[in-house]
């Protein structure tokens, strides 16, 4: 501790000099390009996976005015070229375990919200149907309230256990608080989530389930664009309305800018060629929201999480 404080007080500390001694792992200007689904992204200034609760904890006590953003799978997120200023916290491991008891799932927030839907699969359990195909970790699901087929996180949560912004841990009843929409968790976006609760009906048949989740699959299939560098729907729908369509309409299926285009199988998918960068995806993003507004009146508001800086 003693080197510790002499290290956060010298002049020339670097945000990494002064961080307190951690058990995980610390990485200065960590890639971020790899760890998101879009693959772009400038480096996270100081990247950290933490060992457990307690090294969290230490993290966000001893260093509370430090900006600080939290990566799940990088599903949802568009990490902008010049990176990520502060400290970057991603779960790892430690947070990722899921198990059952009795009709609920209890799952950490690193864990994959697919591995969910198969353990839940396993146990009998319905109602996790819904996530099986969807990229995501639980934590990022949580805050982004994910959903599909007319199913949301929401429906299932009945316990949240999160890490506020002083450091310390508490335990939320999400059905005692109005704190989800479509797409959106109310919860201050400096909370961390760590673990959830999430309540099954079990079932007698299995193949209930299985049946479901092949349905669910082939519509997907069907529907989106496999095996692409995307984060999904860039846009939430509008009251009643579908983003894909309102983007057909506007004629802007196959719209390119750069490495970035704009899906031909749904249009509300913005894929990265190969070559894209951060500016790519977001200039095109930012097209087809002014051409949307212009031939139809509506403005979109995104769904993609995009995070850090421009390139400087
Ligand atoms: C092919 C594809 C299909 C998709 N299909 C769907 C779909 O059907 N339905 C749907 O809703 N989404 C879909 N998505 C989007 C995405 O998978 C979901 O939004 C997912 O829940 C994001 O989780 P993540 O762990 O990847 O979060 P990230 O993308 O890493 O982060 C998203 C947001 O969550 C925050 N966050 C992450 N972890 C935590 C945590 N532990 N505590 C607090 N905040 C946290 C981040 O800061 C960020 O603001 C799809 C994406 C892809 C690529």
């Amino acid at each position: 501790m003693k080197e510790w404080i002499s290290r956060f007080f010298h002049p020339k500390a670097r945000l990494v000099d002064r961080l307190p001694p951690l058990s995980g792992r610390v990485v200065e200007n960590e890639p971020m390009g790899r760890k998101t689904w879009f693959g772009v992204g400038g480096p996270a200034s100081v990247y950290i996976e933490p060992a457990d609760v307690s090294d969290l904890s230490m993290l966000i006590r001893f260093l509370p005015d430090e900006p600080l953003t939290v990566l799940g799978a990088g599903s949802n997120v568009l990490i902008r070229d010049g990176g990520i200023p502060g400290i970057t916290v991603h779960l790892g491991k430690p947070f990722a375990s899921v198990h059952v008891d009795g009709d609920k799932i209890i799952c950490g927030a690193a864990a994959s919200v697919m591995e969910v839907a198969r353990v839940a699969e396993r146990a009998k359990l319905s109602g996790f149907e819904f996530l099986s195909g969807i990229p995501g970790s639980v934590g990022g699901a949580i805050r982004m309230n994910a959903g599909a087929f007319k199913q949301s996180m929401s429906d299932r949560l009945v316990s949240i256990l999160v890490m506020m912004a002083n450091g310390e841990v508490t335990e939320i009843d999400p059905r005692e608080m109005d704190i989800f929409e479509y797409r959106q968790c109310y919860l201050p976006n400096d909370w961390i989530f760590l673990e959830a609760v999430m309540q099954g009906v079990p079932v007698d048949d299995v193949d209930q389930i299985r049946n479901r989740m092949a349905e669910y699959r082939r519509k997907r299939e069907e529907s989106q664009p496999q095996g692409v560098r995307t984060a999904g729907s860039t846009f939430k729908n509008p009251d009643g309305l579908m983003a894909w369509k309102l983007i057909e309409n506007a004629g802007l299926r196959g719209a390119r800018v750069g490495g970035a285009v704009v899906s031909d199988k749904h249009a509300n998918f913005l894929i990265n060629t190969g070559n894209a960068t951060a500016k790519d995806i977001e200039t095109l993003g930012e097209k087809i929201r002014e051409k949307v507004r212009q031939t139809q009146g509506v403005t979109l508001e995104w769904e993609v999480r995009k995070l850090g800086v421009d390139k400087g």
